[in-house]
């Protein structure tokens, strides 16, 4: 058997937990000489961003793709389909384990918090199980926090008395919370209760998140409590090396034409999708903002997730643009269907702005490279996430709504020149760069994400399997 310790990890479906699931493997190979396998359950074949992303992966880390499962019917809401594609790939898994158990020196299995049931298979076959939480440290509260809540308030979540405080974070409305809360009586929220309740049961936590990002968060985390797991930030994690593709040069090359901080990118994460109404004044406010911008667009949709699976695959999402539109804001603006590739676009130079749903890699990305937000959350716990930058951090401006939930198009072109060109989004700008040093603090040698997978690296090295 290599005596080379081994690691396997377990990702939900989606780019949005799968792009920091690889860096993760990246950083056990490549600092720490970890050999690692990436398990990737599915309910259909890979799509093009999957196989683009492990298309580039260093040698020692392999990958393999559990055979798709078959999910009982289509009306499943996005989060409850890729808690059931984890827990019906776990059949698969355990043959996985069994054979990489007697090749390798397997030392752990790093679960995603969609599938915290793989914690018992592991420990079937004496691996320890950690938990890989992509997430902020404030939805990672959220989630150790809900069974006690569940407990103490009966009713409606929407009619707490006051405003929910999370140690260390800023206290969040209720309509902020995520939205698997929604509904106490759905399937969704009662097998995320149970998966929420089981997190204790992993040897470790791993978080996608750094100290100065959430500082109360994490220190509170940090405490030791009994039945609580070890916590380790080791973020932020953000996707390295180039994606390829047509999209690519294109709207590089249109970027490279334009000027230094001009530009401010729009796009709603691997699958955001926003209604044929919102989608037409969203164009309508770029368009009277008078500002450059990079548009990453989608087929309308009412469910604003509804492009999750399958983002790579619209047919015409340009035609849904308002009459006139690309021909008024040409050379001024481009639109790009369905996909472009986010690193490169927010560490180009011109660059200056993103008005984003707030998932937690596009929220890391902009903070790497310096790029301040506008805050425009969408699904999951993308609201939470947009409290925290707007009112915590305030790296990030926020457009109001109207009543119906509908972003006007004056607003819209409010908010957008406030970030590009106003005294708000200077101040805002500026905090987003003290967070780029910070974040590039945390990652260097001595840095303190550095350290705790150093930590975490040590322990699994010097463990002996059970
Ligand atoms: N992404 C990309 N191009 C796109 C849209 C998304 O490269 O056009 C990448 C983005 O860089 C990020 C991930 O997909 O790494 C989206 O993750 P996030 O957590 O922001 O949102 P989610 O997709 O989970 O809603």
């Amino acid at each position: 058997m290599n005596q080379t310790p081994h690691v396997a990890l377990l990702p939900s479906p989606g780019m949005g937990h799968l792009i920091p699931f690889i860096e993760l493997a990246k950083q056990l190979v490549l600092r720490h000489h970890f050999s690692v396998t990436i398990l990737i359950p599915s309910a259909a074949p890979p799509t093009q961003a999957q196989k683009t992303v492990l298309q580039t992966l260093p040698k020692t880390i392999h990958h393999i793709f559990l055979p798709p499962v078959h999910l009982p019917n289509d009306n499943l809401d996005a989060a409850f389909q890729i808690f059931l594609t984890v827990t019906l790939s776990l059949p698969s898994l355990r043959h996985t384990l069994a054979s990489l158990s007697t090749t390798t020196r397997l030392v752990s299995l790093i679960v995603d918090p969609f599938g915290i049931d793989a914690i018992d298979v592991a420990k079937e076959f004496g691996v320890s199980p950690y938990l890989f939480f992509p997430s902020p440290v404030m939805a990672l509260l959220f989630c150790l926090h809900l069974p006690k809540l569940d407990e103490t308030f009966t009713g409606d979540f929407k009619d707490l008395p006051e405003p929910v405080q999370f140690p260390g974070c800023v206290p969040v409305q209720a309509r902020d919370l995520p939205d698997l809360v929604e509904d106490r009586s759905s399937n969704s929220y009662k097998v995320f209760l149970g998966s929420f309740k089981r997190f204790g049961l992993a040897e470790g936590i791993i978080v996608n998140s750094f100290v100065d990002m959430e500082e109360g968060a994490i220190k509170a985390l940090l405490v030791e409590e009994p039945g609580r797991p070890a916590v380790y930030p080791v973020g932020p994690l953000i996707r390295t090396g180039s994606s390829d593709g047509l999209e690519e040069s294109e709207c590089l090359k249109w970027l490279n034409d334009q000027p230094s901080g001009s530009v401010v990118f729009v796009s709603f994460g691997s699958g955001g999708t926003l209604s044929h109404e919102q989608l037409n004044e969203l164009a309508l406010g770029l368009e009277l903002s008078g500002q450059r911008f990079l548009w990453v667009v989608r087929n309308p949709s009412d469910n604003s997730s509804a492009a999750f699976f399958n983002a790579h695959n619209q047919n015409d999402p340009i035609s849904f643009l308002p009459k006139g539109f690309l021909e008024r804001t040409q050379g001024r603006g481009l639109v790009v269907p369905s996909w472009a590739p986010q690193i490169e676009v927010l560490s180009h130079h011109a660059t200056g702005g993103f008005l984003t749903h707030c998932g937690w890699n596009s929220t890391l990305e902009s903070t790497v490279h310096g790029v301040p937000l506008i805050a425009w959350p969408l699904f999951a716990e993308q609201k939470m996430n947009a409290v925290m930058l707007t009112e915590g951090l305030k790296v990030a401006l926020s457009p109001k709504s109207h009543e119906l939930g509908l972003v006007g198009r004056e607003e819209i072109a409010e908010v957008v020149k406030s970030l590009m060109e106003g005294e708000e989004g200077k101040k805002v700008r500026q905090r987003m760069e003290g967070l780029k040093d910070a974040a590039a603090k945390v990652l260097s040698e001595e840095g303190s994400s550095t350290k705790s997978l150093s930590d975490l690296a040590f322990k699994w090295k010097n463990q002996n399997n059970i």
